[in-house]
């Protein structure tokens, strides 16, 4: 069975102030012990948060580049994220890809990178809502899912985060048989071109809206095993969102 996975990406939000509050619910909980928990902090409290966080609860940064080192400027490395304890980071995000014109192919290369150097990934992909209203969602996101079949063989380390793109911040929430049909899609596809072993075992997220009050219901669904969690992982309701699956 796929080990339910919760993360909570927060985006460029908080300050040591509303960490030490969020670090603090954590800490409270009760967090499912079957459900793996993460979350996504802005780079410059990275450190603070490996050190501070309760142990039932891990780290990832929310981009990193595809080089050990270098000319690079504002960049963070694989390397870099290892060494201060933080083995998890987020690639592909919708933000990433439409306000900093990250390619299909970048995203690729640097989840293959992370993978390479010993980091976990969360890899998001997901449609606009032109894309949707167009009948391509299956389209768009087989696409970007082949982009990283493309360049790695070992998908163990991988968790796929489907977030429809016109779902992220907007209250919107794709319905639990909207998410679940495209987490059945692609599944399938990926037991045709990637494998039946990796299709089965591999984890896909959902993203967009998911609050206390819908996660419950997403969280039933079959191919939906686990959230990526924007705006409701900054607050206390986050606990509620781990323990959709009791
Ligand atoms: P919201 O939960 O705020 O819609 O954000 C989802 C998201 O983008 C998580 O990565």
């Amino acid at each position: 069975a796929r080990k339910f996975v919760v993360g909570g990406n927060w985006k460029m939000n908080g300050n040591k102030k509303q960490i030490d509050e969020i670090l603090g619910f954590l800490k409270t909980g009760p967090l499912n012990a079957d459900t793996e928990v993460i979350v996504g902090v802005p780079a410059v409290y990275l450190d603070y948060v490996k050190c501070n966080a309760p142990p039932n609860v891990e780290v990832a940064a929310q981009n990193c580049y595809k080089a050990e080192k270098g000319a690079f400027t504002g960049e963070i490395s694989p390397m870099m994220l290892k060494d201060i304890g933080v083995c998890w980071v987020i690639l592909g995000h919708s933000e990433r890809r439409q306000i900093f014109g990250e390619s299909d192919e970048l995203i690729a290369e640097k989840v293959a990178f992370a993978l390479e150097n010993g980091l976990k990934v969360i890899a998001c992909i997901g449609e606009t809502l032109n894309e949707r209203e167009a009948g391509k969602t299956e389209e768009v996101v087989f696409r970007q899912t082949q982009a990283i079949a493309d360049k790695i063989k070992d998908w163990t380390n991988v968790v796929i985060a489907y977030e429809p793109v016109w779902a992220i911040g907007t209250g919107k929430t794709a319905t639990p048989e909207q998410a679940q049909d495209v987490h059945k899609a692609l599944r399938c596809y990926i037991s045709e071109k990637i494998s039946p072993n990796v299709a089965e075992s591999v984890r896909i997220q959902y993203g967009g809206s998911v609050t206390a009050a819908n996660c419950k219901d997403l969280g039933a669904k079959p191919d939906i095993d686990g959230f990526l969690v924007g705006g409701a992982s900054l607050k206390p309701e986050f606990v509620q969102i781990v323990n959709a699956r009791q």
